[in-house]
């Protein structure tokens, strides 16, 4: 593929409510619109890749035909008793009055490079009433941090294309290694799934999550998934960071080893 220029893009667009449809939704989430059981439209809850630390091999395939979709996000801050939040940033907006989240935190905020996968990896709750249950192929949504979107540029002028374009990740035990993996090596052995082993392969997964396989092998509508909160709605939320333990205290000073179990966070099944 010929290099691509990045799209960065910060209008604002339909209004994401910041609450989910029967999830425990703590923190400032990322929503889409889908279906329940009854048909009903629901907001649901938007996970990001991730592994924990000293995890490898996990088999990913990306969906989108490019990663050409920046976005300003302030994440890892505390709030709501949680960190497992993510806002898009609103200084990058053609609006005079800034972004409040940017007066308030310390760490300000960080550029993303952003994709949608499915983690082909297994998952198993633990505990609950699914526990022991074996879990897999679920969409989510890759959060590529600024100092490495330059090497996955690279990676995709070596491509055909992401789209089917399968990998296998794994995340270092160092300290400060990424929450999405340092390690991301194409998968020769999978190679480049096609649309229809895409759809053969995902159909199953698709009913779960009442959605075609064409649906659900799309990569995430960013236009509306990472609209802007309002600025009222983000003066709000700095009001309650700058009147809680200070705002230094709402930064946390090191990612490191802040894989899910760190994260403070409690995931219902995550689709
Ligand atoms: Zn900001």
């Amino acid at each position: 593929m010929e290099k691509i220029m990045r799209k960065y893009r910060g209008s604002a667009g339909a209004k994401p409510e910041a609450r989910g449809g029967g999830f425990k939704t703590r923190g400032l989430r990322l929503f889409e619109d889908a279906k329940n059981d009854e048909g009903e439209k629901i907001q649901k809850k938007i996970v990001d890749f991730k592994l924990e630390a000293g995890e490898k091999k996990r088999p990913v395939v990306i969906l989108d035909n490019d990663l050409d979709f920046a976005v300003r996000m302030h994440k890892g801050f505390k709030h709501d008793g949680t960190w497992a939040n993510m806002v898009v940033c609103r200084s990058a907006l053609d609006d005079t009055r800034g972004c409040p989240l940017c007066d308030v935190l310390e760490r300000r905020f960080s550029w993303y490079l952003v994709g949608t996968l499915i983690d082909m990896g297994t998952w198993s709750p633990d505990k609950g009433k699914n526990a022991g249950k074996v879990y897999r192929n679920f969409r989510r949504l890759l959060l590529i941090p600024d100092s490495v979107a330059e090497t996955f540029e690279a990676q995709g002028e070596e491509l055909e294309t992401w789209r089917g374009s399968r990998f296998k990740v794994s995340r270092s035990t160092k300290d400060k290694s990424l929450r999405i993996g340092d390690s991301w090596v194409y998968d020769h052995k999978g190679g480049c799934m096609s649309e229809q082993e895409l759809m053969d392969e995902f159909e199953e997964q698709a009913g779960t999550y009442i959605c075609s396989a064409e649906a659900y092998c799309a990569p995430y509508d960013y236009d509306k998934i990472l609209a802007p909160l309002p600025y009222e709605r983000l003066l709000e939320i700095a009001e309650d960071l700058d009147s809680g333990a200070g705002a230094a205290s709402t930064t946390r000073k090191s990612l490191a080893h802040s894989g899910t179990s760190t994260d403070g966070e409690v995931e219902d099944l995550p689709f």
